[in-house]
């Protein structure tokens, strides 16, 4: 008898012990559940606050009108396939003036962005051109007649004393011939002057007098002055070429006019190699800053940089 009572004790004790484990788990079960639907509940309830990156979105878009977006889409498209003419030639896009095209509307946001769009709508309420943002023919054309308009218009031939001749260290190619290393007095120094700032802010390979090193080929010199006999002997040997390569007024005959290399192949117009140049931080430096020391570009050549000592007052 007091076995069997001690069995059914053991019996109810151990049954309620299943029932209080199962009790507890039901209830850990509902308490692991319970923080789940909550926190769902929560997050529901947190609706205002996590669309917090929808609000800066908006908040980033509604700075710029729609406009503006739109037109950095199609920028995006323009920049690589907008169909002109310069010269006789058909052009397509404008992204390898990307760099020059930053520094004209003084932006340096990407050409696909709606920053890119306002610079540029900036600048052609400055010209009078609808301020559309996108960088269309007509904009892209006012803009390569205000790069245009800033070279050289003195096409004086100098006499020989405006000319120095320029160490044969100052050139890219070592060999270059006597008759070759003439500058202009004062564009040499003014491009000495250049060549030493850029040095030291590009991180350039110089000697420890500052001047550029000898396995530094980056803005050495690739052709100075030419002589009209020079280009004469040239057009002679090579009838066929174009009018550019070879021009009848090349402002080289000015001895202002500096190729300066700043990558790739020194002087070669197809589209991939200036594509390549106009990537150099030699490049991008020189579109910063030559026009501090009186340089200014030749927007289709990259290499090509005419010294107008005056322009900034002309302009003014
Ligand atoms: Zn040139």
């Amino acid at each position: 008898m007091k076995k069997r009572y001690l069995f059914s004790l053991f019996v109810v004790l151990a049954f309620g012990a299943v029932l209080s484990i199962l009790t507890l788990t039901k209830l850990k079960i509902y308490g692991q559940s319970a923080p789940n639907s909550q926190f769902t509940e929560n997050a529901e309830a947190d609706t205002p606050k996590t669309p917090a990156p929808n609000a800066f979105i908006k908040k980033t878009n509604s700075s710029f009108p729609a406009s503006l977006a739109t037109a950095a889409n199609e920028n995006r498209m323009l920049k690589n396939s907008l169909a002109w003419t310069f010269g006789a030639k058909q052009q397509r896009g404008w992204y390898l003036y990307v760099p020059l095209i930053q520094q004209t509307v003084g932006t340096e946001a990407e050409a696909e962005t709606p920053e890119f769009a306002q610079a540029i709508s900036a600048w052609q309420q400055k010209f009078d051109l609808p301020a559309s943002g996108r960088l269309d023919r007509e904009t892209l054309m006012q803009m390569v007649g205000w790069w245009q308009a800033r070279r050289l218009k003195s096409s004086r031939y100098p006499s020989g004393g405006d000319l120095v001749a320029a160490p044969i260290a100052d050139f890219y190619d070592p060999s270059r011939a006597a008759e070759l290393t003439r500058v202009e007095r004062e564009t040499y120094e003014a491009y000495r002057k250049m060549v030493a700032a850029a040095a030291k802010e590009l991180n350039l390979k110089t000697t420890k007098t500052g001047e550029l090193a000898p396995e530094e080929k980056f803005l050495r010199i690739v052709s100075s002055f030419r002589s009209r006999e020079y280009q004469e002997k040239l057009r002679r040997a090579s009838p066929h070429s174009g009018s550019a390569g070879l021009a009848v007024n090349s402002p080289h005959f000015t001895g202002r006019a500096l190729d300066i290399y700043v990558g790739g192949e020194p002087t070669i117009t197809k589209d991939s190699n200036r594509a390549l140049q106009v990537e150099t931080p030699a490049y991008k430096w020189l579109v910063k800053n030559a026009e501090k020391f009186g340089f200014y570009p030749y927007y289709y050549e990259p290499w090509h940089w005419e010294y107008v000592p005056n322009r900034a007052v002309e302009i003014k």
